[in-house]
């Protein structure tokens, strides 16, 4: 069935109706409506899969989706165009231009944590860049799943975007198929296997991974504000978010305030039981849970530190001073656990964070603006902020991706488009006029051809 499908695709961009940017732009119309009509299936769908709150899927899901439609809708025809660059004398006479073009029949692969978010909007820059797609939710977020499935087929033909629901037997049939592009969003390990099968093909692809954020706090922060901060992107989706603070760095002076900050943050938000605050999210399955509950295994929680294996729940929990070799500090934690380090000097945080691959995210507290420089200078990360968490994803002028192992590539805003766009690059010489100075025979000419380049 997927290479019929496959070959229907192919079938379909050969036609060139997904080239003609008002197709694109209808069919984006078209799947704006839906999008607005099905609002409250997405926000159920994603409670059903795990208790995400009707307000953090407005949030951090359908509104980012819509708006980045809006984008897109906006700027095709300007994105689109050929663009003309400035020729170079070399060639003169010449005219030189940039075609944006389609790579043809894309992948696209998504994660669980932002089961429609991060299906969604890979998938719309395809579409807005002329390509075919084929989207492969996560299986472990089977309602959101089905809802994506339901809506494409309502608003696309299979030809020129399908669902294909599944897990990795799906997944390694759809890798193993020959692609033009390929995204994927998930965790490294899986990255590596993506990237091996792309390499069959030498098919481009982006990867969109994780890592073991650090999230620095120094004496000089604002410790009630960055509790505040911190609690609601640690907190936010239950921690399952892949640019979330995954261990705290601070100032030794510091750590029993941020500790009575956080508590009360904590309460504000949740109250003294968050278990049954309908505001925060369960893990989203058995083997996260357990994965999760064994890091709280002979730590001191200093906060938190509840679980219930039947709804899946863990409280907010932070873990005072864990060891650089215990569960919580080996890989990314991606949950509601927070690890906190005091650190004494400049020397402890580089050591901590060199332990390290390239983080996905960096955050510095701190209210001396050129020691948080330093800091987002020394160390290499996907993308953060200085005073904050996990907003730098919210505007589209900043890429987002990472950066050694926790990704290849980025995307957001016209980088979207860009990435499911091959740049092709074509110079149109003049005919009326044509220098002999590159043509052989070279004799005699060598001299005047290195003045002539220094001259240019
Ligand atoms: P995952 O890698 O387990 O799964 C992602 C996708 O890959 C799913 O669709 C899954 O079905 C598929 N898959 C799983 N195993 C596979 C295999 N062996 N072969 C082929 N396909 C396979 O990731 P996840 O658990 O869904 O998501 C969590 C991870 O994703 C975290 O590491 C997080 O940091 C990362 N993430 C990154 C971003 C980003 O934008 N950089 C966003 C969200 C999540």
């Amino acid at each position: 069935m997927i290479p019929e499908l496959l070959q229907s695709q192919k079938n379909f961009f050969k036609t060139g109706d997904t080239i003609n940017v008002t197709y694109r732009k209808l069919v984006l119309q078209q799947l704006k409506m839906e999008l607005i009509k099905r609002e409250s299936d997405i926000i159920e769908a994603l409670a059903k899969d795990f208790k995400k709150p009707a307000f953090e899927t407005v949030l951090t899901e359908t509104t980012v989706v819509l708006s980045d439609l809006d984008l897109m809708i906006k700027n095709i025809n300007k994105w689109a165009k050929p663009k003309r660059v400035r020729p170079s004398l070399l060639n003169f006479p010449s005219s030189d231009r940039l075609y944006s073009e389609p790579y043809g029949q894309t992948l696209i692969i998504a994660p669980w944590n932002y089961p429609y978010q991060l299906a969604i909007t890979p998938m719309v820059a395809a579409i807005a860049a002329g390509n075919t797609v084929v989207l492969k939710p996560s299986e472990l977020t089977q309602n959101t799943s089905a809802l994506l499935n339901n809506i494409i087929k309502t608003v696309f033909k299979p030809e020129h975007v399908s669902v294909i629901e599944g897990g990795v037997d799906v997944s390694t049939i759809l890798l193993a198929q020959r692609w033009d592009y390929i995204f994927f969003t998930g965790s490294v390990n899986v990255g590596k296997i993506v990237a091996k099968a792309a390499a069959e093909y030498l098919t481009p692809t982006t990867l969109e991974l994780g890592g073991k954020n650090p999230c620095i706090i120094d004496e000089t922060a604002n410790i009630k504000l960055t509790a505040k901060r911190i609690v609601w992107g640690k907190f936010l989706n239950a921690g399952q978010t892949c640019i979330a603070p995954d261990y705290i760095l601070i100032h030794h002076s510091k750590k029993e305030d941020f500790y009575k900050a956080m508590k009360t943050e904590i309460e504000k938000a949740y109250t003294s039981e968050p278990k049954a605050s309908s505001d925060f999210c369960r893990i989203v399955n058995k083997k996260n849970f357990n994965r999760l509950a064994k890091m709280l295994d002979n730590e001191n929680c200093i906060i938190g530190g509840q679980t219930d294996a039947e709804t899946n729940y863990i409280s907010p929990t932070l873990i005072d001073e864990p060891s650089l070799d215990s569960e919580v500090m080996k890989d990314e934690i991606f949950g509601p656990i927070l690890p906190v380090l005091a650190y004494k000097n400049k020397q402890d945080i580089e050591t901590i964070i060199s332990k390290y691959e390239k983080p996905l995210s960096l955050y510095v507290f701190s209210t001396n603006t050129a020691k948080a420089r330093k800091i987002i200078e020394t160390f290499s990360f996907g993308g953060g902020c200085i005073n904050d968490t996990v907003i730098h994803f919210a505007n589209h002028r900043l890429p987002f991706g990472g950066v050694g192992n926790s990704g290849i590539g980025a995307y957001h805003g016209k980088l979207s488009f860009d990435t499911f766009s091959h740049k092709k690059a074509v110079v149109k010489k003049g005919n009326w006029l044509d220098l002999p100075l590159r043509y052989a025979p070279y004799t005699g000419k060598l001299k005047k051809v290195k003045k002539l380049l220094k001259w240019l």
